[in-house]
């Protein structure tokens, strides 16, 4: 099975994709993942993305598209993954459809995770996480015992910098405005298919797993 989700940031793409993981052993790619590492490492890749990560803007598509193409180059490429976060425009679209080519797989569908805006910032905005043993909170959603400090360890939470409500408004606007584009491509290939994102996690993976069974997997 070979799936890509795409959806606004913060319409739990990333937590279908771990769950799709786990539960089917898909590998979970995450574009976003692998850029927070690199600037984590302070790598040549990771000191280039920093600007664009900070201001909510999309990392340029040829950065982005040689990390996946290496990725599928390499001897551990996946050949049943959940793609998350990636393609994120057309021009990475064309060219994963070349990546996945050269290697002979297809796609079996694209997931589209449809969460209102709002909602999308009231989620986002409420995140914060741990630096020390990375746990995550939320403050209407799961809130730590005492504010701002963390439960398991005691240290001053943080919210990552992207996760900032004037940050979130920019990244759902270049969401509307390049991975939009996404949609008529893939629907135009009969790959499609739309998931209710609002409601709980088990709910909206319930929902992916019907979708998977219609197109024959799962
Ligand atoms: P994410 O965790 O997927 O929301 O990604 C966090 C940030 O990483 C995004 O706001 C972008 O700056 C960058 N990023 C992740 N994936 C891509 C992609 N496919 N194309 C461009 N930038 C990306």
């Amino acid at each position: 099975m070979r799936l890509i989700l795409v959806g606004p940031p913060g319409s739990g793409k990333g937590t279908q994709a771990k769950l799709l993981s786990s539960r089917l052993g898909l590998t979970h790619i995450s574009t976003g993942d692998i850029l927070r590492e690199a600037t984590r490492q302070n790598s040549p890749l990771g000191k280039v993305a920093l600007p664009y990560m900070r201001s909510g803007q999309l990392v340029p598509d040829d950065l982005v598209n040689e990390i996946v193409a290496e990725h599928f180059r390499s001897e551990e490429r996946p050949e049943r993954f959940a793609m998350d976060g990636y393609p994120r425009t057309l021009a990475q679209a064309a060219s994963f459809d070349q990546v996945l080519r050269q290697q002979f797989l297809d796609l079996t569908a694209v997931l589209l995770f449809l969460v209102d805006d709002e909602e999308i910032i009231a989620r986002m905005t409420g995140r914060w996480s741990c630096p020390k043993c990375k746990a995550t909170y939320h403050v209407v959603y799961n809130p730590p015992r005492s504010p701002g400090i963390c439960d398991v360890c005691g240290t001053q939470l943080i919210q990552r910098a992207d996760d900032k409500e004037e940050t979130v408004r920019e990244r759902l606007k270049i969401y509307h405005a390049s991975t939009a584009d996404l949609i008529p491509y893939y629907r135009a290939q009969g790959l499609l298919h739309e998931v209710p994102g609002m409601g709980d996690i088990e709910r909206v993976h319930k929902a992916v797993v019907e979708i998977l069974k219609r197109v024959g997997c799962s």
